[in-house]
């Protein structure tokens, strides 16, 4: 068994980055900007775009904090979008979810310019990636496809089996593995699907975006499995100063033995999602995805 160690794919792509950033400075261009919109003060939130901020500062990007109260009405977070779409300096940004409840969240992501639209949540960007054109692609599974590229493990023709469906991580990974390129055959599972241990046990590729702590057993993986675990869940461990500790949507300790290849949690899937982020960024600036 192999350890898909996120955190150096990650520094890795950190530092390719920086490089790339050095380059356009010495030809004179200004260095990529991403804005981060945070309304609220939910705890969770802040940890997010702070790392955010700080990943931005790492590779030399130009980052900017714009935090607003809670009861910001939609209207005004709504002007904000809209200078943030018309503003020359600024190649990307991202509205920190979730949104107070009296913002339709949905609304707001609408709002957004796709070409500025680095989370790759909004709709043009989400048909653009199904239909196989350039598109800002969602950051986790964006993540997910650079550890399996960067560890040259081989999907095509591959069973994968998703299990999870939601707009960010599970459907959009299951998209992306089917499309060319990577060729995998897939089934994507949710809480509905029937005898979800059989599914999961033809997988030659199991990706786990469940959010239920430790949800996938040892028996449901088959030998060899390639097991990528998207889940960070907090479970209380009086060992631990913190009075918890972070596991994933695997139950680690008893698939790892069975797998060819698996992400821990935490320095695997998590690791990589701002970096995928710092990438989507970098490619607004330079206008790739839409020149
Ligand atoms: P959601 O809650 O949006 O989706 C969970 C999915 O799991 C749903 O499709 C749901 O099915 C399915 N599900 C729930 N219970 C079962 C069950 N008993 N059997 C089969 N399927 C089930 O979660 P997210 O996709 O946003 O996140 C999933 C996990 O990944 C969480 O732990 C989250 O913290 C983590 N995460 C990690 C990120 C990272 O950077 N590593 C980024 C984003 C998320 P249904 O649709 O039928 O309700």
């Amino acid at each position: 068994m192999q350890l898909l160690d996120g955190k150096q794919v990650s520094e890795t792509i950190k530092a390719e980055l920086a490089v790339e950033v050095s380059r356009l400075t010495a030809e004179g261009k200004r260095a990529p900007h991403l804005v981060a919109v945070l309304v609220g003060d939910n705890p969770a939130s802040e940890v997010y775009v702070n790392n955010k901020i700080q990943s931005c500062h790492q590779v030399g990007f130009r980052s900017t904090l714009i935090k607003r109260d809670a009861a910001i009405s939609q209207a005004e977070l709504l002007d904000i979008v809209q200078q943030l779409n018309h503003d020359p300096e600024v190649d990307g940004f991202i509205v920190q979810l979730p949104l107070p409840k009296h913002i339709n969240e949905e609304k707001i992501t609408l709002a957004i310019d796709p070409k500025k639209d680095v989370d790759g949540f909004h709709p043009v960007n989400f048909g653009r990636m199904a239909q196989g054109m350039p598109a800002f692609l969602p950051a986790t599974p964006f993540g997910i496809l650079e550890i399996l590229r960067r560890y040259h493990i081989p999907t095509a023709g591959k069973h994968c089996v998703v299990v999870g469906r939601s707009n960010i991580v599970g459907t959009p990974m299951s998209i992306l593995l089917s499309r060319k390129g990577w060729d995998c055959t897939v089934t994507l599972t949710h809480s509905r699907t029937q005898q979800l241990a059989e599914e999961v046990r033809r997988a030659d590729i199991v990706v786990a975006a469940i959010g239920i702590p430790e949800f996938i057993k040892g028996d449901w993986v088959k030998e060899g499995a390639v097991v990528i675990d998207v889940g960070i869940n907090r479970i209380v461990d009086s060992s631990r100063k913190s009075g918890f500790r972070l596991v994933g949507d695997v139950d680690f300790t008893a698939v790892a033995p069975k797998c060819s290849y698996i992400t821990p949690v935490p320095g695997g899937v998590g690791a990589m999602t701002v970096t995928a982020l710092m990438m989507n960024t970098l490619k607004a600036a330079v206008k790739e995805i839409y020149p």
